[in-house]
């Protein structure tokens, strides 16, 4: 496990991921019944992009800090922009918030999240970024068997009907990430099956993931699409060129503000023959 996510907090992939969590977290609150959340491979939580890991790979100034010097944007951008100023407001001009801070940040008083992190320095500091909020567990633990422990999930009296899981492993190797992902994704929908799920993953060429999208589609969710952002051309199989997410049981119009951010994180993100796709994999019915 040589992966650090420090290396790469706020760039474009990241960017990309957490506007759709904040959408989708968003889609969610709308109603009042309480939710949870699982974010299953959940960092540190909070990132120093001034820190030296961030400063080597320079990925943060291609990411978010070049969508924070773009003029207004749409309103998907808007709320992620402005929960990066909330973690900044809390933690220093030079914060980036991860996956968990920002499910704690968009969530409500009687929701709950579940963060894992197998990672023990990791985990650690996960641990104390939520020290003092009692709506978030930390487990140091593999996320896919957190998946099978904590789903459907169930506190003290509390059974959950609605939420979300986010699922974001670093793909160190690449084709079995695949594989664990979507078998994890079929077991958890036979647990938890109206969850909305996540799944983030890389692009290099997008002609090599036609079996992963194959296979994404058969999952028994009742719809599913990928939302994309390539932002170098695919035509290079050496280097990330993009990214995207699978959603399961996507919120209703969430294609719609997706379909919005999308274009404008192509304009302010990418490079020449930067594209953007959201291609429905099971219609809703
Ligand atoms: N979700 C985070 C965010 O958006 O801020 C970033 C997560 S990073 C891409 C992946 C994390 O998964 C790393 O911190 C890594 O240590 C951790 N990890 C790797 N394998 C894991 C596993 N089997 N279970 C839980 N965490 C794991």
């Amino acid at each position: 496990m040589n992966y650090r996510h420090a290396f790469h907090a706020g760039n474009h992939a990241d960017v990309l991921k957490h506007v759709v969590l904040l959408a989708v977290c968003d889609a969610l609150t709308a109603k009042p019944a309480p939710l949870f959340a699982l974010d299953t491979h959940a960092g540190r939580g909070l990132y120093r992009l001034d820190a030296d890991a961030a400063r080597r790979t320079g990925e943060a100034a291609d990411g978010i800090g070049r969508l924070l010097e773009l003029p207004r944007q749409c309103a998907p951008l808007e709320r992620y922009l402005r929960a990066v100023q909330a973690c900044r407001m809390a933690h220093g001009a030079e914060a980036y918030p991860g996956s968990p801070w920002l499910l704690a940040h968009a969530l409500r008083e009687h929701d709950r999240v579940a963060a894992c992190e197998l990672q023990p320095e990791e985990a650690e500091a996960l641990r104390t970024v939520f020290s003092r909020d009692p709506r978030v567990a930390v487990h140091q633990r593999d996320g896919y068997a957190a998946l099978k422990a904590l789903l459907p999930p169930r506190i003290g009296d509390t059974r959950f009907a609605r939420g979300l899981v986010l699922i974001d492993p670093p793909y160190e190797a690449q084709l079995e990430e695949f594989d664990h992902a979507l078998a994890a994704l079929r077991q958890s929908l036979e647990r938890w099956p109206q969850a909305v799920y996540a799944l983030w993953y890389p692009i290099k060429r997008r002609r090599s993931l036609q079996p992963f999208l194959r296979r994404a589609a058969t999952l028994p969710a009742k719809s599913s699409f990928v939302a994309e952002l390539m932002v170098h051309p695919d035509d290079s199989p050496l280097r990330m060129n993009g990214s995207g997410l699978l959603l399961l049981n996507p919120p209703w119009r969430l294609d719609t503000a997706l379909a919005a951010a999308l274009p404008e994180l192509v304009a302010g993100l990418g490079q020449a023959g930067a594209c953007w796709r959201l291609d429905w994999l099971k219609a809703a019915t």
